[in-house]
């Protein structure tokens, strides 16, 4: 699905969707007492199309405002976006292609190398603690 084709389903949420330009690195927020997410202008569609499955699922958490990095609630969303996002067999495919070239993988999977790598620290994070 492509950002505009997003955009369109999401217009049936009760949830406002609009562009603004944000503050610092910011790519997108919700803000929860208001019901919207904002989307940076200046992204990439690509970067658009990530960022609003990320905020979407704030929404749907209905996790108030634009939290750290670090923080519990952020990395469950940003697990959730890459796994929404990439479908494991076309990955498989495109590493067989492109070998370790992500920039490529990520462009054909359309979405941005953060949660092209998310995804494969998933898949490869064997480790207890997870
Ligand atoms: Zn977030």
């Amino acid at each position: 699905m492509s950002y505009s084709d997003m955009r369109r389903a999401a217009a049936h949420l009760p949830v406002t969707i609009s562009s603004a330009i944000l503050p610092g690195s910011l790519w997108g927020c919700y803000d929860a007492a208001n019901d919207v997410i904002l989307i940076d202008r200046r992204l990439t569609y690509t970067a658009k199309r990530c960022t609003l499955v990320h905020e979407l699922l704030h929404w749907r958490h209905g996790d108030d405002g634009c939290s750290n990095d670090r923080s519990k609630r952020e990395r469950r969303v940003r697990r959730q976006t890459a796994l929404m996002l990439i479908n494991p067999v076309e990955l498989a495919l495109l590493e067989r292609m492109y070998d370790d070239d992500l920039w490529s993988i990520a462009d054909e999977l359309n979405v941005t190398m953060q949660v092209l790598e998310d995804y494969r620290a998933i898949l490869y994070d064997t480790s207890p603690n997870k």
